[in-house]
């Protein structure tokens, strides 16, 4: 087993945004030419999140929605400081990182499982590790 690792850089366009990362994290396995192993995907962010889930356009609409309905409110203390209290809430409440395994060379998900990057307090540049312990 071997350590791999890439950085991934993301340019988001919105406050909440959620973009499919899963091309780019299977294209780092090809890359690296990795067989066997176990993928970590995660974020270097406090207000940004990885979730895996299915990318249809509906779907991530609602996720959308529902953040801003379920973590906004008029009375955050950090939003005197930089107005962004319910993203960093949001992001604690989900995970900043998916672990992900690799068989014959792809990762295994599920039909509909994606990797989704969720922006809480876009627009930002955002950055993202790829590490796989693995062998190829
Ligand atoms: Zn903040």
């Amino acid at each position: 087993m071997e350590l791999f690792t890439k950085q991934i850089e993301l340019k988001t366009g919105e406050r909440i945004e959620l973009k499919d990362i899963t091309s780019q994290v299977q294209s780092i396995i090809k890359d690296f030419k990795i067989t066997e192993g176990v993928t970590f995907v995660y974020t270097l962010h406090t207000t940004a999140t990885l979730i895996i889930n299915e990318a249809e356009s509906g779907l991530l609409n609602d996720i959308k929605k529902w953040v801003q309905a379920t973590f906004s409110r008029p009375d955050y203390d950090h939003d005197k400081i930089d107005n962004n209290a319910a993203a960093h809430i949001a992001a604690s409440f989900a995970k900043n990182a998916v672990i992900i395994a690799v068989e014959s060379g792809r990762l295994v998900l599920g039909t509909w499982q994606r990797i989704l990057h969720l922006e809480l307090d876009g627009p930002r540049t955002r950055r993202v590790i790829v590490q796989v312990l693995g062998k190829s």
